[in-house]
C-alpha cells in the first residue's frame, strides 16, 4: 500500500500537461500516483510500477490523492480484462484496500492499485515540457522514449520524426482494437495516451452493450466528445498536439518541421483504416475484406444500430451459428428483425471465401469474446466488495481473463444488463 518503500527504489511524482475535454490544462501531473520503480522482467522486458491512490504527492493540487475502493477494484477488472481480450494496456498487479476512509459523496473504504505499465510517458508529458520552451528537456526525454519503446528510432535519420511516426502506428492500431471490442475509454484527454501504446487511465471507460454510435458513459462528457464514433478523430487530433511540442526536435526550420509532421500525421487515417478493415474481417469471418464488402459493412453496423443489439453477443453469434454451440447461443442472443434480414447477405459473402467453416469458426471466436467486464457486473462486484463480500469480484476477474470460451454456467455474466440493472454513467475515478 506503499507504506514501505522497497530498498532501492527512488520513488517519484511525474509533472505533465494536458488537453482535457479540448482546454489546456498547464499543469496537471500524478496527483495521487507515485512512481516505486522500474523493473525488468524475465524476458529483460522493463516495467514501471506505480501506486494510485497513495496519498498526496506535489501535483495534488488540493486533492487528496486518495482513491475509495470502488475505482480501484473497476480499473482492476477493467485492465485485467481488455489484457485478456489482447488489447495493450497497463495492467494491475494487486488492489489493497488501505483502512483509511475517503470523502466523495460520502465516506467511502480507501484503497491503492498497484499498476504496471510498459512506462507512463504521455503526450501531456511532452506537452509540459514544451510549451515551456524548455528544448533541453525534450531532448532528454525523447531520448528516454527512444531507448524504452522505440529503439529502432536511434539509428533513423530523423529520430524525433521515427518516433512521432511510431507512436501514430501503435495508437492506430490501439483505437482499431478498442472500436473491435465496442470499448469507450471515455476520457481520452492527451495526458491520458501513453507514447508506448498502451491503453491508460479506466476511469468513466466501459463496454458498449446495445449498439449506438454515439454512446458515451463519463457523467462529465456533456457534449459527447469522447463517445464511441468519436474516438479515431479524437486520437489524431491527440497526434497533433503531441506533433505539435516535437516540431523543435523535427527540423531547425519551423515550416520544415510542420511540413513533416503533417506528412506524418496524415497516416493516421489510412493506418486506422487498414487497422479497422483487417480486424473487422476476423470478427466477421473472412479472409480480407474486399472493396464491394464496405455495403455488407455499412449494412451490419446499421443492422445493429436498427436493432440496438449487444454488440458482444451479436458477433459472437454470427461465429457460432453452424456451430456445435449455435442453440445454447441462441438462448442468449436472439438476432433482431434488422441483423436477420442482413444474415444471408453475409452467409452468401462467406461462401464466395470457400473457406473450411471449423477453421473460419476458429478464426472467428478469437476476435469476438462472450465476455467482457459489462458495467452492471463491475458496479455489482464493487458495491458487494464495499460491503466485505469479495466473492463476486473474484469470480468476475477470473471470468474476464478468459473472455474467450463460453460456458453456460456463466451465463449471467454473458448476458446484457437488463433495463433495471443498466449503469448509463461512470465517473471519473477517483
Ligand atoms: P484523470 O481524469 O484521472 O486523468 O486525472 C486528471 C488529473 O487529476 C491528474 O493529474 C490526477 O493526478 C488528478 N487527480 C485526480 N484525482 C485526484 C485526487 N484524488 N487527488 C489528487 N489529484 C487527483
Ligand atoms: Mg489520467
Amino acid at each position: 500500500a506503499g507504506n514501505a518503500v522497497p530498498e532501492g527504489a527512488e520513488p517519484l511524482a511525474t509533472a505533465y500537461a494536458g488537453h482535457q475535454f479540448g482546454q489546456y490544462n498547464p499543469q496537471l501531473g500524478d496527483g495521487r500516483a507515485l512512481l516505486l520503480g522500474e523493473l525488468l522482467d524475465s524476458d529483460g522486458r522493463r516495467f514501471d510500477i506505480q501506486l494510485k491512490g497513495s496519498g498526496p504527492t506535489p501535483w495534488s493540487r488540493g486533492g487528496d490523492g486518495r482513491s475509495p475502493l470502488g475505482p480501484v477494484l473497476r480499473e482492476y477488472l477493467v485492465s485485467e480484462g481488455m489484457y485478456a481480450l489482447g488489447v495493450p494496456t497497463t495492467r494491475a498487479l494487486a488492489a489493497v484496500t488501505t483502512g483509511e476512509r475517503v470523502m466523495r459523496d460520502g465516506i467511502e473504504p480507501g484503497a491503492v492499485l498497484a499498476r504496471v505499465a510498459s512506462s507512463h510517458i504521455r503526450v501531456g508529458t511532452f506537452q509540459y515540457f514544451a510549451v515551456r520552451g524548455d528544448r533541453e528537456a525534450l531532448e532528454t526525454l525523447l531520448g528516454h522514449v527512444i531507448e524504452r519503446h522505440y529503439p529502432q528510432a536511434r539509428d533513423a535519420a530523423n529520430p524525433a520524426l521515427a518516433v512521432l511516426e511510431g507512436v501514430i502506428a501503435r495508437q492506430a492500431g490501439l483505437i482499431a482494437s478498442w472500436q473491435h471490442l465496442g470499448f469507450i475509454h471515455g476520457v481520452m484527454n492527451t495526458d491520458n495516451m501513453l507514447l508506448c501504446g498502451e491503453t491508460v487511465d479506466y476511469g468513466p471507460c466501459a463496454f458498449m452493450e446495445a449498439f449506438h454510435p454515439e454512446t458515451v458513459f463519463s457523467s462529465i462528457d456533456h457534449g459527447g466528445r469522447y463517445a464511441y464514433q468519436n474516438q479515431p478523430g479524437i486520437a489524431h487530433w491527440n497526434l497533433v498536439r503531441f506533433a505539435e511540442t516535437l516540431l523543435p526536435l523535427l527540423h531547425a526550420d519551423q515550416d520544415e518541421a510542420i511540413a513533416l509532421a503533417q506528412e506524418a500525421l496524415g497516416a493516421f487515417p489510412r493506418l486506422f483504416s487498414e487497422a479497422h478493415a483487417a480486424g473487422l474481417a476476423r470478427k466477421l469471418g473472412l479472409k480480407a475484406l474486399r472493396p464491394d464488402d464496405d455495403e455488407l459493412v455499412e449494412g451490419l453496423f446499421a443492422a445493429l444500430a436498427e436493432d440496438g443489439a449487444d454488440f458482444t453477443l451479436a458477433f459472437r453469434h454470427l461465429s457460432e451459428f453452424d456451430g456445435p454451440d449455435a442453440r445454447a447461443f441462441e438462448g442468449l442472443f436472439q438476432p433482431g428483425n434488422a441483423l436477420a434480414a442482413w444474415l444471408p447477405r453475409w452467409r452468401e459473402r462467406l461462401a464466395a471465401d470457400d473457406d473450411d467453416p471449423a477453421a473460419r469458426r476458429a478464426r472467428q471466436r478469437a476476435a469476438n469474446p462472450v465476455f467482457i467486464p459489462r458495467n452492471h457486473l463491475v458496479q455489482a462486484t464493487i458495491e458487494a466488495a464495499e460491503g466485505g463480500d469479495l466473492a463476486p469480484f473474484h469470480r468476475l476477474a477470473a471470468r474476464v481473463a478468459d473472455p474467450w470460451t463460453w460456458d453456460p454456467a456463466d451465463v449471467d455474466l454473458a448476458r446484457p444488463a437488463r433495463p433495471e440493472e443498466q449503469v448509463r454513467r461512470t465517473f471519473c475515478g477517483t
